[in-house]
C-alpha cells in the first residue's frame, strides 16, 4: 500500500452511550494509521467547547480548510466513528462527498466498515444528489449574497495605494500618480525578476511613498503584488475579523469588482505564479518544506525537467539536499542525474567567483517589452520642481518671521541634499542609457558580485538567496556523465 498522509479528528460527544476518551480515540487512530501505512500529520481535537461554541467546531473548520487547500496536504481524514466527524447524517454526507469530489480526500472511520454492495452504491447516488443540491445552493443565492455584501464592505473600506474613494458607497477611482507606482512594482517583479527588496529600494530612490506616506519596505511590496484589486477584482474573507490573522488561501473568495483595473489580469497572474513558485513551500509535508537556495534552477541535461530536491541526513545528523530528475523516478527520463547539494553549492559558488575574478561571462541579454513605459527621468524632474517650490516656501517663512534663521538654514540644507541626490540620479540615467554590449557586460558583472555576496553569506534565507540567483541565472545544467556544470547567465533589460 502506498504511503498516505492524514489528519486525525477527535471529538467527544456527550450524547453518545458508548463514549471513549479523547486519548483512547487518538490511540485507535494512530494504531490504524500504523497498520495501513498512513502518516498522521496532525490530530485536530475538539475539546472543552460547550454551548454555542460547540456548534462552530473551530478545530473541525480549521482541519477542513487545510484539507481543501491547493497544496493537498493529506489524502485522508481519520475518525474513530463517522458520528465524530459530523453531528448528523446530512452534514456527514455533504462534507464527505465534497472532500472526495473536490479534493480527493477520503474520510475513514477506523471502527466502522466501508459500505459495499448495492446498499453502498445507493448511498453513493444519494451523496451525489445531495452534493448537487448543496452546490447549487452554495453557488447560487448564498454566493451572490456574500458577494454583494462584500462588495459593499470592500468599497467602504479604505482603498489601497493607487485608488481613492470619490463618492461614498461607489467603487474607488484610480489616482494616476499612485497607479504608476503599482505598474512599476508589477513590471519589475514579473519582467525584470526583481525581488521585493530591490523594488522597495528603487521606489524609495525615486521618492515614492506608501499609502501611509512611509518609505516602501519588503512587506509593502509583497502585499501589493498579491492584491487582486489592481487587476479589477475584489477579495474578501482573507483575514479573520477579530484577530486580522490571514486565513488559508482556500478560504479566500475572489470575484470581479466594479472598479477600473490598473494592471492587466495577465500581468497579475504572472506575478502570482512567480510568487507561488518562490515563496510557498510545496505542500505541508516535512520533506518538501525544506527548500534549497538552488531549488528550481537546476535542469536535467537529458529531458530538461527541473531537478527536485529531497532532504537527506548524514551520519552526524547534518541534513543536505539531494537533487535528481523527477522524470527518472516516473520512468520518463533515462538517467537520474542526481547530485548532492554539498557538491553543487561549491561548484556554483566557484563558478560565480570565477566570473568575478576573470570578468569572462557568457550570457543571454533578454529584452522585455514594458507594458507601460515608466519615465524615470520625468519623475525625477517633477521632484526637482517640487523642491523649487519648497525652497520658495521656506524663504517666505523666514521673511515673514515664522522660521528663525537657524531653522531656515537647516531646512535649506535638507532640500539641497535632496536636490543633489536627484541630480546625481539624473546624471546616472544619462550614463546608463546606451545599450551596447560593453555596458551589458559591466552591468551583469556588477550583478554577479552582488549576488555572490548574498549567496555566500549565511545571513540570508534560502528564499532570498534563490531570488537573488534568479536575477542573473536562467538555469543550471549538471551533467553527471561528464561531471560538468553549466551556468546559463542572463541579463534582463527593458
Ligand atoms: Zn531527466
Amino acid at each position: 500500500m502506498p504511503q498516505r498522509y492524514a489528519y486525525g479528528y477527535v471529538r467527544v460527544s456527550t450524547h453518545d452511550q458508548e463514549e471513549i476518551s479523547p486519548d483512547s480515540q487518538e490511540k485507535l487512530l494512530r494504531e490504524y494509521a500504523k497498520k495501513n501505512n498512513i502518516i498522521i500529520l496532525k490530530i485536530f481535537c475538539e475539546l472543552g467547547v460547550s454551548g454555542r461554541k460547540a456548534d462552530k467546531r473551530p478545530e473541525f473548520q480549521e482541519m477542513i480548510a487545510s484539507a481543501k487547500s491547493k497544496e493537498h496536504p493529506v489524502d485522508t481524514i481519520l475518525v474513530w466513528k463517522y458520528s465524530r466527524f459530523a453531528r448528523n447524517q446530512e452534514e456527514s454526507i455533504v462534507y464527505k462527498s465534497l472532500l472526495k469530489k473536490q479534493n480527493n480526500v477520503d474520510v475513514i472511520s477506523v471502527s466502522e466498515p466501508l459500505v459495499d454492495g448495492p446498499f453502498g452504491s445507493l448511498i453513493e447516488r444519494i451523496i451525489e444528489w445531495m452534493d448537487e443540491y448543496y452546490s447549487i445552493r452554495l453557488s447560487g443565492e448564498v454566493f451572490r449574497g456574500m458577494k454583494e455584501n462584500a462588495m459593499r464592505g470592500s468599497y467602504q473600506a479604505r482603498p489601497p495605494l493607487g485608488y481613492r474613494i470619490q463618492e461614498h458607497g461607489k467603487p474607488p477611482v484610480i489616482v494616476p500618480e499612485e497607479a504608476r507606482i503599482i505598474k512599476i512594482i508589477f513590471e519589475k517583479y514579473v519582467n525584470e525578476n526583481s525581488n521585493f527588496f530591490d523594488i522597495a529600494r528603487y521606489l524609495n530612490s525615486l521618492g515614492f511613498k506608501t499609502s501611509h506616506n512611509k518609505p516602501f519596505e519588503r512587506r509593502s511590496i509583497e502585499y501589493i503584488l498579491q492584491n487582486p484589486t489592481y487587476c479589477g477584482m475584489i477579495r474578501w474573507n482573507r483575514t479573520k475579523n477579530d484577530t486580522n490573522e490571514i486565513k488559508d488561501r482556500s478560504e479566500w473568495i475572489i470575484a470581479d469588482g466594479e472598479h477600473e483595473a490598473i494592471i492587466t489580469k495577465e500581468l497579475f497572474d504572472k506575478a502570482q505564479e512567480r510568487y507561488k513558485h518562490n515563496y510557498t513551500p510545496k505542500g505541508a509535508r516535512p520533506a518538501a518544506t525544506y527548500k534549497h537556495w538552488l531549488s528550481g534552477l537546476l535542469k536535467c541535461p537529458d529531458c530538461g525537467r527541473t531537478l527536485t530536491a529531497c532532504t537527506k541526513y548524514r551520519r552526524n545528523g547534518d541534513s543536505y539536499s539531494y537533487f535528481s530528475c523527477f522524470g527518472y523516478s516516473k520512468g520518463k527520463c533515462p538517467k537520474p542525474n542526481g547530485i548532492s547539494s554539498m557538491v553543487l553549492e561549491k561548484d556554483v559558488l566557484s563558478n560565480l567567483q570565477n566570473v568575478i575574478d576573470t570578468g569572462n561571462i557568457d550570457f543571454e541579454l533578454r529584452h522585455f517589452e514594458p507594458v507601460e513605459i515608466v519615465n524615470v527621468r520625468a519623475i525625477l524632474k517633477e521632484r526637482l520642481k517640487g523642491i523649487a517650490v519648497k525652497e520658495e516656501r521656506i524663504k517666505a517663512s523666514y521673511r515673514e518671521g515664522i522660521d528663525t534663521l537657524d531653522e531656515y538654514k537647516d531646512n535649506k540644507k535638507l532640500l539641497l541634499k535632496e536636490r543633489d541626490d536627484i541630480e546625481r540620479q539624473l546624471s546616472e540615467l544619462a550614463d546608463g542609457n546606451s545599450d551596447n554590449t560593453q555596458d551589458a557586460t559591466a552591468a551583469i558583472l556588477q550583478k554577479v558580485s552582488n549576488v555572490y555576496a548574498i549567496v555566500s553569506s549565511d545571513q540570508y534565507t534560502n528564499t532570498r538567496k534563490n531570488a537573488a540567483l534568479r536575477q542573473i541565472i536562467d538555469k543550471i545544467v549538471y551533467n553527471r556523465q561528464t561531471n560538468t556544470l553549466k551556468v546559463f547567465y542572463i541579463l534582463y533589460r527593458s
